[in-house]
């Protein structure tokens, strides 16, 4: 095949699926794209020559014949082709006649981390200065808003500390809740070559997920109880004086409050809470505190969690209490998910609390800066989230809904309850690449363009912006999404202003005017330079490999322990659910799956949802594996084929997240993190009985 690839045109571009943000080249011609293959290792730092069976081989919904080819409008049960004309009149009339009704602030928008950079800022700036709402929020709301919460409040930035150029080559990590070698293959791939040339691997984790066969020490903990091992570890390292004293005097500030919140947790309390045996927590604590360099390794495992703000204070506590922060080959790697979570889902701004920048949205003086550059001044209060639009949905608070490229309907918690606000809203409007869950909703829907069909940047996990290229034209009339906003922006009354950005490179210079960590990057640098890592805060900065060498992002220059209580899971098991349900995820497929459960070449391997039961669960449930089981918690059920494996421990079950049938979201529920507003997927009670077998 390589031959015919050769006569194909090449385009470089970043992978549209995870934040590792491996670089390849797609072969296509002038209908679809043909291939993938790897490009300079100059220009692909995260990844060189590698890519996973995802970005390898994950493209064919790209061509799929249900893509969105034409706008829809709502007509009855179904909907009806519509012009562009048509049905962006109807979307502005609609928003227009809501705002005039009930105020602004009765729409809520989400903006999309699989969007480039410029068009969540787009999406942003939409909300705040077209419909002048203060409501914008996104998925990352479910991923990691509580890692952002912690490490905003412990180091400064809500962001990897470090690259994955440190990650590869740490003297020891310690893993906790991430499933690395399904989630982020090629990043699992870089810790394995370096585990098997001599580095430690301590994997704390309720699942016995494919890195921890790699591990030096593998804890087993109980889900929901990762607070209480983390202050454990911080007790044993402070009473040894393995703690690096030197740096904790110099660089962060209340050593006094994180040794009183920490001495509860001996090891032997911290074995009654979680079962890890308390010579291994001690033995693993030892390890991480006499390492030369850490990296501190999380995802969901962490976050998703009714306290998940305190499980990731806990980590940064370990990871400055062992000087491991501000540093080469070390530091704090909260592993992102989608492909621009990092860049769309919070530089942009696409946040309630924050403009672009993570700038405070109540600051007046940033308000000014805002209203100098943009001419309309940004709402000044805090906007609602992910849940509480749910919510004021519910309460007849939110009555429009403008989501780009997200999919509530299979990702909220309690997807029952979910679906139900997605109804009753007055007005929704779905901007996306297929007829997904949410769009089933939707009054209008409209056809976006997929990765391969859009230029801009995307920000992945290790914070470098890199380029994404344009090999095809959208299907049919689809459209960019920048595109599709600034023809809706240009329908709605705001200030009598239009926008008339001819190409992202236009909505990228005036992004980086706005946003001081991108100030000093362009479109050609970022080309010539293989990405630029932010902050980069002027034309001759070369980027950030790591944060916090000159001292943390606080105007002390200090770092602070942010003591982290230990929290109960919101769900405990009672007679009637006396499992635990913990979720995730599985190497072939991505998220809610609109995109992988489209691709033959990936359905093939992995097609249907199921569940992992430990072998003595299931010997006592009669359960043997390939049986058809019902799944069901308080708040309904799923049936799923079950896998008898000792992955998940005794009493725990695990389903991954990518299905619509068996959709595990049907199970979890709506207890969230006070902190983030994160949902608590991870831990969940059910019950399970077999209903047939084949
Ligand atoms: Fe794409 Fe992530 Fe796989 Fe790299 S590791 S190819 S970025 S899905």
């Amino acid at each position: 095949g390589d031959a015919r690839l050769d006569r194909l045109d090449r385009t470089e571009t970043t992978c549209g699926y995870c934040a590792v943000g491996c670089r390849f080249e797609l072969y296509s011609d002038d209908e679809r794209v043909l291939g993938v293959r790897a490009t300079d290792p100059d220009a692909a730092p995260a990844n060189d020559f590698s890519t996973c069976v995802k970005g390898k081989f994950g493209y064919g919904f790209i061509e799929r014949d249900d893509r969105l080819k034409t706008p829809l409008i709502r007509e009855g049960d179904g909907f009806r082709e519509a012009s562009w004309d048509e049905a962006l009149d109807v979307v502005a009339a609609e928003l227009e006649g809501i705002r005039r009704d009930h105020g602004a602030d009765a729409i809520s928008c989400f903006a999309s981390s699989k969007c480039t950079n410029e068009e969540d800022y787009l999406m942003e700036k939409f909300a705040r200065t077209v419909l002048g709402t203060k409501n914008i929020d996104n998925c990352a709301r479910l991923c990691h808003s509580s890692t952002v919460a912690a490490l905003l409040e412990t180091v400064g930035y809500g962001a990897m500390s470090n690259s994955i150029e440190d990650v590869a080559n740490a003297d020891c990590y310690l893993f906790s809740g991430t499933n690395t070698t399904e989630s982020h293959p090629v990043l699992a791939t870089k810790v394995k070559r370096n585990v098997r040339d001599g580095a430690d691997l301590v994997v704390v984790d309720p699942r016995k997920v494919g890195i921890a066969e790699h591990a030096d020490q593998y804890l087993r903990s109980k889900p929901g109880y990762d607070t209480a091992w983390m202050n454990g570890m911080a007790r044993h390292i402070i009473e040894r004086d393995l703690h690096d004293a030197a740096f904790v005097e110099e660089h962060v500030r209340d050593f006094d409050a994180l040794k009183r919140k920490v001495e509860p947790f001996t090891s032997a309390e911290v074995e009654r809470l979680t079962d890890i045996p308390a010579g291994e927590l001690t033995a693993a604590a030892e390890r991480i505190a006499t390492a030369d360099s850490v990296v501190f390794g999380w995802a969901m495992g962490l976050t998703q969690h009714s306290h998940g703000t305190n499980n990731v204070r806990a980590m940064a506590n370990l990871a400055l209490l062992t000087g491991n922060v501000g540093k080469p080959d070390a530091g704090l790697s909260p592993f992102r998910g989608h492909n621009n979570v990092q860049g769309g889902g919070g530089d942009m701004g696409t946040l309630p609390n924050v403009l672009p920048g993570y700038q405070d949205v109540t600051d007046p003086e940033v308000l000014d800066t805002f209203e100098e550059a943009w001419g309309v001044r940004p709402p000044e209060e805090i906007g609602l989230t992910v849940p509480e639009t749910f919510e004021a949905i519910h309460d007849g608070d939110v009555r429009g809904l403008y989501v780009m490229g997200e999919n509530p309907a299979l990702s909220e918690p309690d997807i029952g309850h979910a679906n139900k606000a997605l109804e009753e809203t007055d007005f929704l409007v779905v901007q996306d690449l297929f007829m997904t869950e949410t769009a089933e909703h939707a009054d209008v829907v409209l056809p976006a363009a997929a990765f391969a069909e859009k230029s801009g940047t995307f920000t992945n996990t290790e914070r470098r912006v890199q380029r994404v290229g344009k090999a095809l034209d959208p299907p049919g009339e689809a459209r960019q999404d920048w595109e599709i906003l600034q023809s809706l922006a240009n329908r709605i009354d705001h200030d009598g202003r239009r926008w008339d950005y001819e190409t992202p490179t236009e909505i990228f210079e005036e992004l980086t005017d706005v946003t001081p960590i991108y100030a000093g990057m362009s479109h050609e640098r970022i080309e010539t330079e293989g990405g630029l890592q932010w902050p980069c805060p002027d034309a001759d900065h070369p980027g950030t490999r790591f944060l916090y060498e000159d001292g943390f992002n606080f105007s002390d220059g200090m770092a602070r322990f942010v003591p982290a209580d230990m929290g109960e899971p919101g769900e405990l098991p009672t007679e009637t659910y006396p499992l635990t349900l913990t979720t995730g995820r599985v190497l072939y497929h991505f998220h809610t799956g609109t995109l992988t459960r489209r691709v033959e070449a990936i359905t093939d391997h992995v097609p249907e949802s199921f569940v992992e039961i430990h072998p003595e669960t299931a010997g006592t449930l009669g359960i043997e594996g390939g049986d058809t089981v019902r799944v069901e918690s308080e708040r309904g059920h799923i049936d799923v084929r079950a896998k008898v494996t000792e992955r998940p421990g005794k009493g725990v079950v695990f389903v991954p997240m990518h299905f619509a049938d068996g959709a595990v979201n049907t199970l979890t529920g709506e207890r969230y993190d006070p902190t983030s507003g994160i949902p608590e997927y991870k831990v969940a009670s059910v019950r399970i009985e077999r209903i047939n077998r084949d």
